[in-house]
């Protein structure tokens, strides 16, 4: 199945989390939470366009760094999207720095930093290696909506949720899945090719059946054509949902089992055990029953567990139980 972005988690489950999306026909990728980014090659981490940040706490943000170190001599736009302060840390992150040897010389890399609360009107900041990352104010953010970025293929909508702070879920939503039948595409005699990749994007952003498409020295063809031949196919959209660090309340539980609603995969944290579910609730976090119940109550395809505390070091296996038992609805 030809799927626009591959989800992939970092990191194993006790590690600091990250979740890379990957864009199967494009040098790009997104990344949901700056855990730890160690195990991310140089190319995944400069082929990353937006970063996603759920909160600020080190666990989640410590990866900034690296982000950082890889784009420095790179000539592009970094944008980094998350709560209320996340300007500042930003700001704070870029200030333990020396950057004297930066100038107009210097590559064109910039951080955008953007803010969301449900209230909008959120603050953007702007830090430019031309200008040793002074610091740029820009119009604030639009006010309305949950969606945090739409482009003509995808968009990624969130929720916030409650961890003694606020925190936000993300769920990546693809516009429309598009599949090319190889057989129809033969049939047709027509080239495997980049061509594809076009005539998709112009089918997820609804082009008229008269649009033609460049094969290249071939020719063209029109989309129309492509349709009713049935080489390319198209059904609902790809839904990828990632939620950590929340706190068990009937909010965050009604917020949350609406963002992951009908996701292909939700990935969710499961920090604690039900035996500890006290301790969970002190620190604001989920047990992995608690975890299972709500990915079994938002009827997601598929879930993954996640951000297990270290106190369970070599139980994986209880906290994988536990949750898949919440899942399949055993308990
Ligand atoms: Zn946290
Ligand atoms: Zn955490």
């Amino acid at each position: 199945m030809a799927w626009l972005v591959q989800p992939r988690l970092v990191n194993e489950p006790f590690s600091d989390p990250a979740l890379l999306l990957d864009f199967a026909f494009a040098r790009r990728a997104l990344l949901f939470d700056l855990g730890d980014l160690a195990a991310l090659s140089a190319r995944e981490i400069i082929r990353t366009t937006h970063a996603f940040v759920s909160h600020m706490h080190m666990d989640h943000f410590a990866g900034f760094d690296r982000l950082l170190r890889l784009n420095l001599y790179q000539s592009r736009t970094v944008h980094l999207l998350g709560p209320p302060g996340l300007c500042e840390a930003v700001a704070a992150k870029l200030a333990a720095y020396t950057w004297n040897l930066l100038g107009p010389h210097s590559a064109d890399f910039r951080l955008l930093a953007e803010e969301w609360s449900p209230a909008g009107a959120g603050r953007r900041s702007l830090f430019p290696a031309q200008d040793a990352f002074r610091r740029q104010e820009l119009a604030p953010r639009a006010a309305g909506g949950r969606v945090l970025l739409e482009e003509a293929d995808f968009m990624v909508e969130t929720a916030r949720l409650d961890h003694g702070i606020p925190c936000l879920a993300f769920a990546f939503q693809e516009t429309l899945r598009v599949n090319v039948h190889r057989p129809a595409l033969e049939v047709a005699g027509l080239p495997v090719g980049p061509w594809l990749t076009a005539a998709k994007q112009a089918l997820r952003r609804g082009d008229p059946a008269g649009t033609e498409i460049l094969l290249g020295p071939q020719g063209s063809v029109p989309l129309g054509f492509l349709r009713e031949k049935g080489i390319l196919h198209t059904g609902p959209g790809q839904r990828i949902t990632y939620a950590t660090d929340l706190a068990c309340s009937p909010a965050n539980v009604e917020a949350l089992t609406e963002l992951a609603r009908g996701s292909d995969m939700l990935f969710i944290e499961a920090a604690f055990l039900e035996e500890d579910r006290a301790m969970a609730a002190r620190k604001n976090h989920l047990t992995a029953a608690q975890a299972g119940g709500i990915a079994r109550a938002a009827g997601v395809a598929h879930a993954r567990p996640m951000h297990f505390s270290a106190r369970y070091l070599g139980q994986e296996e209880a906290l994988r139980r536990e949750f898949e038992a919440a899942f399949r609805g055993a308990r």
